[in-house]
Order: C-alpha cells, then sequence, then structure tokens
C-alpha cells in the first residue's frame, strides 16, 4: 500500500460510514451486500490501526476492502483454470465432469431425489440400484458397486472378505499410492494379513503358489500405477494368477488404480490396464477410481463376482465409506458417456487426451495472437501434456503451449494464481507455460483476459 502525504496519523484513519459512501464500496454493497461490506471494512481497518506502518490512503484502503469482499465470498474451493498441461492433477481435483454429469449433480442436488427410494413400489430403494448396471454394462462383470474412493474400495474389499486371514501380494507391488497412503497400511487396516511373495523386481506365479496356506484368502495385485520399473522384471498375470486361485480356491483381487475404461493405446500412450481385460482374465474383483481415467466424481469402483459384491455392500464398513447423492449422480452420467460410446467427445478427460496438435496449435497461437501488442516475446513452443493423477507413469502427449518470457515468471505465476480467476501455468527454460490442453476452449476468452491484466501490472 502506498501512504499518502499528511495522513499518516491515526486520526487520518478513515471512519467505516466514510468508507461505505465511496463508489467502489457502494458497488461492493451492491454485489455482496452491505454486511459483508461493512466486515471487510473493519477487517482491513483493524489491520490498518494494528500496523506500525504509515496510515495507507483512502484509495489503498478502498482497494484492501474490495480485495477483503471478494476473498470471504469467493467459493471454497476455488474454480481454477489449469493450465499446468497435467490431465489429472490431483491436487486440482483431478478429473473435471462432463457436462452431463455436472447436471446430473445439479439436479440431485437442488431438490429431492429418489436416491434410495422405489419409485414404483412407493417403498424404500437401494443407492447401489443407480449404478450396478452400468457397471455391469461397462466392466463386463456379473456385477459393481462404488464407494468413497479406490483407496476405501481396497480397504472395504479386504476388510469384507479377507479379515484375519492371509493376503499374498509381490514385493513389487507393496507401493505407496500417493499423500502417505501405503497399501500395506491399507492391508493393516483391513485386519488381513500381509505375506510378501517374490523379489522386488521378479514375482514369479510359482511364489505365490509356494506361500499358500489354508489361512491364505487372496491374491492382492497392486498396478504400478505412478511409476515405472523397467529392466530385468517379472510379474505374474491375473490369468496365471486367477488359474492359481481357482485350484486352491482362493480370491485375485485386482487393484487397477486408475483403471482405463477404454484403451488408451489408440492415442499413442502405452496401453493403461483395462478393466474389461482384468475382469475377462478372470480377477475375482476388480477396483480403481472414479475420477482418474473414468473421468468422473471421487468414487472407489469395485466390480467382479455377484456374491462378493454382495458381502462388501453388507459390511459395517460399507456405510462409513458409501458415497454420497451428488457423486452417486455424477458416476452414473459419466459411466452412461461409455455405454453409448459418446466418450471421447462427452468426457473431459478424453476430449483433452484425443485433442489434436493442430487444435492445440491453432487455440495457442490465437492466444498469442492477441497478447502481442502488450508482450511481443509471447511464443508458441512444442511441449508435453502429463496424463498424471496415478496413471501412465512417464508418459506425455505432445501439444503445443503458450511461453510468456520475462524477468519474474515466477511473479507472473504468482499474479496469475492470486487472479480473480486463478489461471495455474508451470515454469519451463524460465518462461511461464500454459498448456492449451487441460483448458476447456470455452474458457479461451477468460485466459487472454487474465494474462492481459497480469502482463498489464
Ligand atoms: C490412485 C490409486 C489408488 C487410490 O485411489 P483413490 O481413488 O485416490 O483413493 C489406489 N491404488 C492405486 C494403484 C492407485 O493408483
Amino acid at each position: 500500500m502506498t501512504a499518502s502525504a499528511g495522513r499518516t496519523g491515526r486520526a487520518a484513519i478513515p471512519g467505516v460510514d466514510r468508507l461505505l459512501g465511496h463508489a467502489r464500496l457502494r458497488q461492493t454493497v451492491q454485489e455482496f451486500g452491505r454486511g459483508a461490506t461493512v466486515e471487510a471494512i473493519r477487517a482491513v481497518l483493524a489491520g490498518v490501526r494494528a500496523s506500525a506502518e504509515e496510515v495507507p490512503g483512502a484509495e489503498s484502503i478502498v482497494a484492501a476492502v474490495v480485495k477483503q469482499v471478494r476473498r470471504d465470498r469467493a467459493a471454497r474451493p476455488r474454480h481454477v483454470l489449469n493450465g499446468t498441461g497435467v490431465i489429472l492433477h490431483t491436487n486440482l481435483g483431478r478429473a473435471p465432469l462432463s457436462d452431463a454429469a455436472i447436471a446430473a449433480v445439479q439436479s440431485v442436488a437442488s431438490g429431492y431425489s429418489d436416491l434410495e427410494f422405489d419409485l414404483e413400489t412407493g417403498e424404500r430403494g437401494s443407492r447401489h440400484a443407480h449404478l450396478e448396471d452400468l457397471l455391469v454394462a461397462v466392466s463386463g462383470a456379473e456385477a459393481g458397486t462404488a464407494v468413497n474412493n479406490n483407496a476405501a474400495a481396497l480397504l472395504l474389499t479386504l476388510r469384507a472378505l479377507c479379515d484375519g486371514r492371509q493376503v499374498l501380494i509381490s514385493r513389487g507391488q507393496l507401493v505407496e499410492i500417493g499423500g502417505g497412503v501405503r497399501v500395506p497400511d491399507i492391508l493393516n487396516q483391513s485386519g488381513a494379513d500381509l505375506v510378501e511373495v517374490g523379489t522386488t523386481n521378479r514375482t514369479y506365479v510359482a511364489d505365490y503358489a509356494r506361500a499358500i496356506t489354508p489361512a491364505t484368502a487372496a491374491i492382492l495385485r497392486v498396478h504400478s500405477s505412478n511409476f515405472r520399473m523397467v529392466g530385468f522384471t517379472a510379474e505374474a498375470t491375473i490369468a496365471d494368477l486367477a488359474a492359481l486361485c481357482r485350484k486352491h480356491d482362493l480370491l485375485v483381487i485386482d487393484d487397477l488404480g486408475s483403471g482405463a475404461l477404454v484403451d488408451t493405446a489408440t492415442f499413442g500412450l502405452t496401453r493403461e490396464p483395462m478393466v474389461q481385460a482384468s475382469v475377462d482374465a478372470g480377477a475375482s474383483l476388480v477396483c480403481f477410481s472414479g475420477d482418474k481415467l473414468v473421468g468422473g466424481p471421487q468414487a472407489g469402483i469395485i466390480v467382479g463376482r455377484r456374491d462378493l459384491i454382495g458381502r462388501i455392500r453388507q459390511d459395517p464398513l460399507a456405510r462409513a465409506v458409501r458415497l454420497d447423492k451428488t457423486s452417486v449422480a455424477a458416476l452414473a452420467a459419466t459411466l452412461r458417456h461409455y455405454i453409448h460410446d459418446e466418450w471421447s467427445t462427452a468426457v473431459p478427460v478424453w476430449r483433452m487426451i484425443s485433442a489434436t496438435r493442430d487444435s492445440l496449435r491453432s487455440r495457442a497461437e490465437g492466444w498469442r495472437a492477441r497478447l502481442l501488442e502488450l508482450c511481443p516475446g509471447v511464443s508458441v513452443i512444442e511441449t508435453d501434456t502429463a496424463v498424471g493423477g496415478g496413471s501412465l507413469p512417464g508418459e506425455t502427449l505432445p501439444t503445443f503451449a503458450l511461453a510468456i518470457p520475462g524477468d519474474d515468471p515466477e511473479g507472473l505465476a504468482r499474479r496469475l494464481r492470486l487472479a480473480d480467476t486463478p489461471l495455474v501455468g508451470r515454469i519451463e527454460r524460465g518462461a511461464l507455460v500454459i498448456d492449451p490442453r487441460t483448458i476447456d476452449p470455452r474458457s479461451d476468452d477468460v485466459v487472454v483476459s487474465l494474462l492481459l491484466e497480469s502482463l498489464a501490472r
């Protein structure tokens, strides 16, 4: 804040009423209400009084009040534009929902719904009924259910089916899945006994076979979703494990992590394990996230044998990790996109993955053209988009992005993060880079305005 000459005394601090008469704050009152504005004025004035610095001028105080009201009234979490080029950005909320999923959420959130009500009979229904047939249709499994997230899906599955018994897992799959959550910890929490088999880099079916005892309940396979093992490695396939488990009457539980319902190889990426393939190969149960490559809301999806899904639903823990109505609605709408074969255009994650180089280049060029006058150094560069979010580790898609050079790219990045609509980019080779792939084209005008505003300062 700048201090105006002659206003340095405490007595120079303007009062609430005087500030409320200021044109900009009258506008704030109209927009956010008198109560919110007065509250913000009091907070700002308290800060001014407590500060040892010179009393700022009225204009600075007014600007601080406007900022404070906006901050107080802003939605939490805030809507953010993701220019980072990481499609499934866990810190930015992973998958954006499709228009149909958003409409479905809006519809159930704005009133009552038949969440657990059978409209036919007028009696109590089941929240599972909304998802079951859709999960069966997309996965080819006998049955399916969904809970709060995939970590909960794994915990619940192990608790319901393996409590007090042994679960075999390859040493190469005792992984940390992010945010400090580790597979061994989930196993411990579930009450199952973890039995490590094989070695870090190589585990054969024979290793599992040797470890089977009368106390064994299942073999758990965990997909290495956020790292890649290369070199001298070996892993048993689900088909091999299923054959072994049939012989010994054990379960094969496959934690796919992201779990793709469509083939990522179509887009020049390596093949992320597909849910349908795992079901076909004989997995008893397959679990995966709703908000990774499925492109829906946060959820943990479990598909597989009907009897096992039934036992999972009966477990007391199921209630503690159940999905809320908005997530049920969003997940159902998302799954329908796969059933109607419209996923590549409807589901934002797949729209981003399948965006063509030409379309990305032309959008980046469009942004550049509108910024050139203010920032002649701005350019379009060829760089990479990451899929991220615990899928396809190390895999990238070629993209074209806007690069804004300058003395202080970090400062510019910060101004953009703190704008009314935050825009998050990344710093690459000393420039601020904004990747159009992870931004909805409908937001292109907003992106340009935000950049113009931040560059002008
Ligand atoms: C991401 C991931 C999980 C956790 O899924 P959430 O939906 O984030 O709880 C579990 N297992 C694997 C292999 C994962 O990649």
